[in-house]
């Protein structure tokens, strides 16, 4: 089990998980934030085409998270996963793509992967985020949520990897020149995980599995990667866990699991 990452940030994000079991091949796309071209381009970098995608799954109706899903996943015939609040929330977007449902507590196969949406507290309709497994290892992702929650801590339990957000630093977010309404959106309840937040969930869960934590999603404006890197570092005390911290135009590299 490996992945990747094509972006992460406010300008589009998108995630590469990839298995490979006796001839069969599964690489699935959790969330699609770029355009169609600029997706291509970016997989190409990560030396996929869109051929070797086999299911694109979506977090929410963000556009920094679906931008592309929809005209990416018509052209090239790929189904896509989300929950039922999402596809109300986009509209006539999905026409003609073949959709799949879930909802918190499911567990959907795809290919040799399994999926294990949960919920998070997030201003969309019905925003879940994810967790991925071959049968052996698990993934935790984490993006696009407004506080902690028992939920979210027992989901992401026993991870060996873990991508998880750290949006914004609160100093530097309250200091911004945004208006004061992003401000509070952002920092709220039902916005995004500051670095605090995030240190303070991975405090919170099991990680007696974990090897590897990105941080993921951060603010071009109101954090550093160092600031993010830290904080994670804080909360983990430990030298055999390796941090690292995506970013907007390259996101990261294929990590073996
Ligand atoms: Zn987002
Ligand atoms: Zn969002």
């Amino acid at each position: 089990m490996k992945f990747a990452s094509l972006g992460s940030g406010s300008e589009g994000n998108a995630l590469l998980i990839s298995t490979t079991s006796g001839m069969t091949a599964t690489t699935v796309m959790l969330d699609c934030g770029f355009g169609i071209r600029e997706t291509e381009r970016r997989l190409l970098r990560l030396g996929k085409t869109p051929a070797d995608i086999t299911g694109i799954v979506l977090t929410h109706e963000h556009s920094d998270h679906v931008g592309g899903a929809f005209k990416f996943a018509r052209r090239h015939k790929i189904p896509v996963w989300l929950s039922y609040g999402t596809y109300q929330a986009v509209g006539e977007a999905s026409k003609g793509v073949e959709l799949h449902f879930c909802r918190d507590g499911d567990q959907l196969a795809i290919g040799g992967l399994e999926f294990f949406p949960y919920t998070v507290p997030h201003d969309a309709r019905e925003p879940l985020q994810y967790a991925a497994s071959d049968g052996v290892l698990k993934l935790g992702v984490l993006t696009d949520a407004g506080q902690a929650t028992a939920h979210l801590i027992a989901a992401l339990g026993a991870c060996d990897a873990l991508v998880l957000e750290c949006n914004h630093d609160r100093k530097m977010l309250e200091d911004s020149v945004y208006p004061a309404s992003l401000k509070r959106r952002i920092g709220g309840a039902y916005g995004h995980l500051s670095n605090d937040s995030s240190e303070a969930i991975l405090r919170a869960l099991d990680r007696s599995r974990l090897k590897m934590v990105i941080g993921a999603h951060l603010s071009q404006q109101n954090n550093t990667p160092e600031l993010a890197g830290q904080a994670l570092s804080r909360a983990l005390q430990s030298t055999t866990v390796e941090v690292r911290i995506a970013c907007q135009e390259q996101g990261f590299d294929w990590v073996a699991m």
